[in-house]
């Protein structure tokens, strides 16, 4: 994680939106949709690790791939180092989607059992034509290896032969093989095992020192979050419903949500004293949102502005964006959030 960040954005996202067509009723011939994705707009600076964290379902993961395109947005802004990247087709797409990788939840599945280690890696460059002989194709395959800690003596096996958090490393090695400037990590460890996902998440925070990319990190787990996010985004139901720097926001949870979400992390026995906010119900359906704030239904805050309103999503000082009518009313001269009604 870089504190000297350039000024200009490797990615703004703007007003994005996936809809996916709902099964309608059996006369009704009205469409419905599910709203995966409404109306999300951030930033993300070169070799920034933005942490996008909310209860699955949430749509972190649809976001994430329709920034890359792997799902092709509704609506919306993708603006990739200038470049508008919706419009982008042909030659002028492959070339910008070699600089934007993707790291998935299961590595297992996300490789090609009939492929060897090597072949896998090495898929990329082949696609991209990068090298002009094998030699060099397997040379630079074998770097990428040691790179991430896989030895190079693993080159001809398949990935049935390995563990867990070793596959997670081919699949960061085939992610990184381009050497892009944005990946998107997708829930990347949380198949894995607690001693093997501080390694995995090292290993991340390494590649970026040496090799400058920036995150879009995917996580349900906010220690995970808190770990390698500089700066973190909570999604409920689709929207962005909190935004700030990772130690503001830790510090200053504002949105109810977020503040129940931070109530549920372990803390050591010495810290008990901390109340646990449970969240009433089930998330409800993207295809029928709640009206109003799409968390009136759950928030233990809400009132009866909250049904009737939807707040913007606003700055409430320095970078902090709460999407909550009562956010910037309810914190303390000392930073603290005063509840103006006690969770159950
Ligand atoms: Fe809760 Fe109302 Fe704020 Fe929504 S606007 S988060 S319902 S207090």
């Amino acid at each position: 994680m870089s504190e000297n960040m350039s000024q200009t954005p490797l990615l703004e996202v703007n007003h994005l939106r996936k809809l996916f067509p709902a099964k309608s009723g059996f006369l009704s011939r009205e469409k419905t949709f599910i709203k995966a994705v409404d109306d999300v707009s951030f930033t993300l600076m070169p070799r920034e690790t933005l942490g996008v964290v909310g209860e699955s379902g949430c749509g972190k993961s649809t976001m994430g791939r329709s920034v890359l395109r792997l799902i092709q947005p509704t609506e919306g802004e993708i603006i990739y180092k200038g470049q508008d990247f919706m419009k982008a087709s042909g030659a002028e797409l492959r070339k910008m989607r070699s600089d934007m990788q993707i790291i998935f939840q299961d590595p297992y599945a996300s490789l090609n059992p009939r492929m060897t280690v090597g072949e896998i890696i090495a898929e990329p460059l082949n696609i991209q034509k990068k090298f002009s002989s094998k030699e060099e194709t397997r040379e630079h395959v074998i770097k990428t290896m040691e790179v991430v800690g896989l030895n190079p003596k693993y080159y001809n096996r398949y990935p049935h032969e390995f563990s867990g958090g070793q596959r997670q490393r081919i699949g960061i090695a085939r992610a990184i093989v381009l050497r892009p400037s944005l990946i998107v990590c997708d829930e990347p460890v949380s198949a894995l095992d607690v001693s093997i996902q501080s390694q995995v998440l090292n290993l991340l925070d390494d590649l970026q020192e040496s090799m400058g990319m920036a995150y879009i990190f995917i996580s349900h787990n906010l220690s995970v979050i808190k770990h390698i996010s500089d700066r973190v985004m909570v999604m409920y139901l689709g929207h962005v419903v909190e935004m700030a720097d990772k130690t503001e926001l830790f510090s200053n949870p504002s949105h109810p949500y977020t503040q129940a979400l931070m109530s549920a992390i372990p803390l050591p026995e010495r810290h008990t004293k901390r109340k646990k906010i449970l969240l009433q119900g089930d998330l409800p359906s993207p295809a029928n949102p709640p009206s109003g704030c799409i968390f009136h239904t759950r928030c233990f805050m809400a009132q009866d502005i909250c049904s009737k309103e939807k707040p913007e999503l606003k700055d409430i000082g320095g970078g902090h964006f709460c999407a909550c009518h009562f956010c910037d009313k309810c914190q303390k001269a000392d930073g603290s959030v005063l509840l103006k009604k006690e969770p159950q």
